[in-house]
């Protein structure tokens, strides 16, 4: 048996929400074990229905081996944490059965845990911050963010598709296979020329789509690298923008970055030279918690019935739409 397993709590964590069934073993002092399967469309975006035949077609070997490891180290699960959501709601429904069902057979606790939650959570976990203002920009949700009174408040958030979303879908319309993202960042790297595109803040909250649409109508006119270049600029200019005025507001002296579109190096870099001017403190967790992962529903899991939250078998319902503010922060 694993040195002081017996006093370790260990969680057994389940994320699939998307492109990601991930399923993890965590306690408190760090991330134990992960093994995950990706969805890849063929082509297009993320079909939820294929998405969700892809988490059922790989929950018994991902889950399985995640439960051998277990057994390997003489691990005692005392919970299972599963994104509740927000997410696809077919993958949502596959994820939440598998999980109802590994928690009537070890007779161990359910605890649904809000995906969004479960991202700044690990981030905080992993890059040491305290109390930031958080940008959280992924394939389905940008929000900016700020613990405030037992909650993670939304300060702005976008008021039509994510960032990622945007750079991913224009991305598609240029030739590029999703996820365009990390595609975009390469061919950014390579361009000599701004190109002015639509900016939209409007108060604390953002929209993305026209800028989308306006780089793709770019694209047949300019280089595909300076395109990429100044779609990369705009969206995170916005993105930085209303993070600063969130820090000023809620008086918060950190910022951190995280969801998929964190593992940008640019994005990161314009969050830094932010911060550093106004003398705040920037966080950046490790890429391997950016993106979805099984680890961050586990570790938030773990937070959570440390204080005292489960979630009985008949709430275990999905949520597709789940709010971060609607989640009640006890443990923080
Ligand atoms: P998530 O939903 O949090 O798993 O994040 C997935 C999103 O992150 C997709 O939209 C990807 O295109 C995006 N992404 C991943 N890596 C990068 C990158 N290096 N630059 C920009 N976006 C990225
Ligand atoms: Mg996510």
């Amino acid at each position: 048996m694993d040195r002081g397993a017996r006093s370790r709590m260990i969680i057994f964590g389940l994320e699939g929400t998307a492109w990601n069934l991930s399923a993890a073993l965590v306690d408190e002092s760090g991330a134990i074990y992960e093994k995950s399967a990706t969805y890849t469309p063929a082509r297009g975006g993320i079909h939820p229905r294929e998405a969700s035949q892809h988490h059922a077609e790989h929950m018994r070997a991902v889950v399985g081996d995640v439960l051998a490891q277990a057994r390997q180290r003489g691990l005692k699960l005392e919970g299972v944490a599963f994104s509740q959501g927000p997410g696809l709601g077919p993958c949502l429904r596959t994820v939440a059965t598998a999980a109802r069902a590994l928690s009537l057979r070890f007779d161990i606790p359910l605890v649904g845990v809000n995906h969004c939650v479960a991202h700044i959570e690990v981030g905080k976990w992993q890059s040491g911050a305290r109390d930031p203002a958080v940008i959280y920009v992924s394939g389905a949700n940008s929000q900016v963010l700020a613990l405030r009174q037992g909650r993670y408040r939304i300060f702005g958030e976008t008021l039509d598709i994510s960032v990622g979303n945007a750079i991913d879908k224009f991305a598609r319309s240029v030739g590029l296979a999703h996820p365009g993202g990390p595609k975009v960042e390469e061919l950014a790297r390579k361009a000599k020329n701004y190109i002015p595109l639509p900016y939209t803040v409007k108060g604390m909250d953002l929209s993305f789509s026209g800028l989308s649409t306006a780089a793709t109508e770019a694209a047949g006119k300019h280089d595909l690298e300076d395109v990429c270049y100044s779609l990369q600029e705009t969206a995170f200019a916005m993105l930085v923008e209303v993070t600063e005025r969130a820090m000023a507001h809620a008086e918060k002296r950190e910022a951190m970055l995280v969801g998929g579109v964190g593992a940008n190096a640019r994005l990161g870099e314009m969050m830094r030279i932010m911060c550093h001017e106004r003398g705040a403190e920037f966080f950046l967790p490790p890429r391997s918690f950016m993106g979805d992962n099984g680890s961050m529903i586990a570790y938030t899991g773990l937070l959570m019935l440390k204080s005292g939250i489960s979630t009985p078998l008949d709430q275990s319902h999905v949520r597709p739409g789940y709010r971060t503010d609607e989640v009640l922060v006890s443990w923080a």
